[in-house]
């Protein structure tokens, strides 16, 4: 049976979309032809407009069969890793002199389409046309199926390295991808096989390129490049997708090796004390300017006294999800209380402000809904847009003139309205009286998420509705039991039907075990001293005007009208250096830098509670000054 070449390209508008060549037995010919148009047809990167089938015979003894070369992996942690091993083979081949300047080359080479040949005779580059480079062709695996439609980037990188380290005189291939978010490359040779490395270049680096270690010494150049370009090669005993010494974990252990190479690496503190205005921090205690506890009620006592009473009362864990076993009078009292206290008419618990934006906006919105998202929403509302299937159109930051803007040019048939109520690295409030004017003018729902409003903001801590004395209402406020309340859960108010909706359709609230009983006595008794004891939440808006005037005095720069203070320090690396020195000081400040925030917009995040006093206020708006003196030079 006669063997054939067949080789496609296929163009858009003059501009190449795909190419792939097979080596088939004449039987698989027709079938091998309809699979590769159908992938120049249905390209990422566009419908194909011009393809072009070339199918030649080969004759019989055209054919050279090869053995792959095997293949091994050898991740590094660094780019200047990858580098160190490359040059080590290179090393063991003989050629640690010229070690430095190939990889210097590989690095910087032009990008062509082809390939490098350079000669280590002459130390040349010796390709004849330096624009289009040295071009393989004229390969294939073995056992690849006919059809295989979906290209195979592994098998092919493969194929072609078996093929150019058995051309004549060519000692080792160097290749690296133009793909910028592929970053591993190779190093191959008879000697040491296909040696995968990684990482070879950052994520996002566009350069990639090829070089062939040739020597003239050995071959001849015209015939290595007849070889290369022109014989007809069968690789076989190609190893499966992923190399078979590969560890499954391999590629979550390089995904972290590039997190720390970026500096975006996270890890945890340990903290050995409950959370209160001091922490314990091994063995040392530091005053906390980061917490969530912005009314200091995880610590209260009659809090705790309520979550162990309510343990002992009603048991550990609730056993069972709401509308199954789970469901207790603890539940509904709490949820009765949350709707009183947000002016709703119902609310409904979650386990977590995460799981209750998830769980509303996903049972709210599907597919033929538009939600429109303030571009700095917090990551819970995000997801929840993602799960949901809806379109999502996104509006400049508390812009509501950009969200006009969309409202009037986006066609839906169900829209929502989504915002933080206080945003969370801006500790900025939202514009809900536009906001809500908007949503009733182009029928659309709208949600607020409260997570650090509630408690927080209004005359008496009861949110961004009393901190607009009630001129304006969402039809959806959503909030979180974990911060100013000092327990854990979520919750939605909202409209009886609304709510009755959610428990119908909130997968996040059907599908889970329900809040345990001393979490909830905890947020009811929260909330209880909230309601009882206005002032705490006065004295927290006090200790915030306080302690900006305290920052102002020392030259620092800073405004909000919430607990949450961001102090720009605008470079990544002097912000970690201004947060390091107040830690050493005794205050605990977290930096927040990309991709939390935008580049070049790196902070202090200081989130204040209502137990700082003046005193402590005071010193820390002085240790942030000194601090930004000695590592950040001039706010801008
Ligand atoms: C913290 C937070 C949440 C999530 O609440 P949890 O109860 O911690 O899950 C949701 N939205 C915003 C804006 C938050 O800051």
């Amino acid at each position: 049976m006669p063997t054939y070449s067949i080789k496609m390209r296929a163009s858009k508008s003059g501009k190449h979309v795909s190419g792939a060549e097979r080596i088939l037995p004449q039987q698989d010919i027709s079938r091998a032809v309809s699979a590769l148009s159908e992938r120049a047809l249905h390209h990422g990167l566009g419908r194909a407009d011009f393809i072009n089938v070339k199918i030649e015979e080969i004759q019989p003894g055209e054919l050279q069969y090869l053995e792959a070369l095997p293949v091994s992996a050898r991740p590094a942690a660094t780019v200047e890793g990858s580098y160190a091993i490359m040059r080590q083979i290179l090393g063991e081949l003989g050629l640690a002199a010229q070690a430095d300047k190939l990889v210097a080359l590989l690095r910087s080479v032009h990008p062509m389409r082809g390939a490098v040949l350079y000669d280590l005779a002459t130390d040349r580059c010796i390709e004849p046309d330096h624009q289009r480079g040295i071009r393989v062709t004229y390969m294939d695996a073995e056992s690849a199926s006919a059809t295989g439609s979906c290209k195979n980037h592994f098998r092919e990188a493969v194929v072609l390295a078996t093929k150019v380290v058995h051309a004549p005189g060519v000692i080792a291939e160097l290749c690296m991808s133009d793909d910028p978010e592929y970053v591993t490359g190779y190093i191959s040779s008879l000697r040491h096989g296909y040696v995968r490395l990684t990482p070879l270049k950052e994520v996002g680096n566009p350069h990639g390129g090829r070089i062939f270690i040739f020597d003239s010494r050995l071959a001849d150049a015209a015939d290595a490049i007849n070889y290369l370009e022109k014989q007809r090669v069968l690789v076989r005993g190609l190893p499966p997708e992923r190399p078979l010494n590969a560890d499954p974990q391999q590629i979550f252990a390089e995904e972290l090796a590039r997190l720390k190479e970026k500096s975006l690496y996270r890890s945890m503190r340990t903290i050995d004390s409950p959370q209160s205005k001091y922490v314990k921090m091994r063995g040392r205690s530091v005053l906390l300017l980061a917490s969530n506890s912005y009314l200091d009620l995880a610590d209260d006592e009659r809090v705790k006294q309520a979550a162990a009473q309510a343990a002992l009362a009603w048991g550990a864990g609730s056993g069972g999800s709401r509308l199954t076993t789970g469901n207790t009078a603890l539940h509904e009292q709490l949820e009765n209380k949350l709707a009183q206290f947000k002016s709703t008419e119902a609310a409904l618990l979650f386990n977590t402000g995460y799981m209750a934006n998830v769980g509303i906006i996903s049972a709210l919105c599907d597919s033929e809904s538009v939600i429109f998202s303030d571009e700095y929403n917090h990551a819970s509302i995000i997801d929840g847009c993602r799960l949901s299937k809806a379109r999502v159109v996104v509006y400049k930051h508390n812009d509501m003139r950009d969200l006009e803007k969309k409202l009037q040019t986006t066609a839906y048939r169900k829209g929502l309205i989504v915002s933080d109520a206080v945003f969370s690295m801006d500790g900025d409030i939202v514009d809900l009286p536009r906001l809500t004017a908007l949503g009733k003018q182009y029928h659309v729902l709208t949600m607020i998420d409260e997570a650090h409003a509630t408690g927080v903001i209004g005359a008496t801590g009861k949110g961004t509705v009393e901190y607009y004395d009630y001129a304006c209402v969402p039809d959806i406020i959503m909030g979180t039991l974990s911060k100013a309340l000092g327990a854990e859960g979520g919750f939605a108010c909202a409209s009886k039907t609304i709510i009755e909706y959610l428990k119908n359709k909130a997968r996040s609230f059907i599908f889970a075990t329900s809040q345990a009983p001393a979490t909830l006595a905890a947020a009811l008794k929260a909330l209880e001293i909230l309601e009882a004891e206005p002032r705490r939440a006065q004295r927290l808006q006090h200790n915030v005007e306080y302690f900006l005037r305290c920052l102002h005095d020392a030259g620092v720069k800073a405004e909000s009208p919430t607990a949450i203070v961001p102090i720009v320090i605008g470079n990544e690396a002097a912000a970690l250096k201004v947060a390091d020195e107040l830690l050493q000081q005794g205050c605990l400040i977290p930096a927040i830098r990309y991709p939390t925030v935008a580049k070049g917009t790196a902070r202090l995040r200081v989130a204040l509670m209502s137990s700082h006093t003046e005193a402590e206020l005071k010193r820390t708006a002085q240790l942030i000054a000194a601090a930004m003196k000695k590592y950040a030079g001039k706010q801008n």
